[in-house]
């Protein structure tokens, strides 16, 4: 199982539908400017993978809508493409589409289209081997320094000196 795909539309700063393809089963690093939207992508992701992002209060919510001047939006959603084809997503599909929106007033999930609760969703991926709390299969910038600990000595040198300033997805949901 592998993020084939992410499609973000009205999320912080990503006003206009933004479908980011192919991403590699292994490892991906994302790369731009500062101020591009690379930790809002990640945060994205994690919006629909990690229940950090549970229980939202509505400043929490209206925060993650897009705003700027002229053209704020009332509603975002981030929709995650899994490969499945290996099943682990236990649904039976070799593709798993999995949106969460975000409005105001409310957040929902929906699986290939359906809306499901979230209790579903938080119960599919852990039953998928996601993590609720520790959403590790997303480096952060900044927490690269943590994989020097568990790597060896030159594997983890020309690591740091790749990601020095980037946020990365290591491979699917393994552990570094
Ligand atoms: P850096 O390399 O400095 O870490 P980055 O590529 O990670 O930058 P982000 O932090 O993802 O950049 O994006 C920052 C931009 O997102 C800022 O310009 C900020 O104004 C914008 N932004 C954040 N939240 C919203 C929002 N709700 N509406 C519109 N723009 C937003
Ligand atoms: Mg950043």
């Amino acid at each position: 199982m592998y993020i084939k795909k992410v499609i973000i539309e009205g999320f912080k700063s990503y006003r206009e539908e933004t479908s980011t393809e192919p991403f590699s089963p292994k490892v991906n690093v994302v790369v731009g400017a500062n101020g591009s939207g690379k930790s809002n992508f990640f945060h994205a992701i994690r919006f629909v993978l990690s229940d950090m992002f549970q229980n939202l209060r509505s400043e929490d919510r209206g925060a993650l809508l897009h705003e700027g001047a002229g053209h704020s939006v009332v509603s975002a959603f981030v929709e995650i493409i899994f490969d499945n084809s290996d099943n682990r997503i236990p649904v039976d599909k070799e593709e798993v589409r999995l949106r969460r929106t975000v409005a105001s007033k409310k957040d929902e999930y929906y699986l290939d289209g359906k809306h499901v609760s979230k209790t579903e969703v938080m119960n599919l991926l852990e039953s998928a081997g996601f993590s609720r709390s520790n959403p590790y299969y997303v480096v952060q910038q900044g927490k690269v320094i943590n994989i020097h600990l568990i790597v060896p000595r030159i594997c983890s040198d020309i690591i740091l000196t790749i990601f020095a300033c980037l946020d990365c997805i290591p491979y699917s949901n393994e552990r570094f």
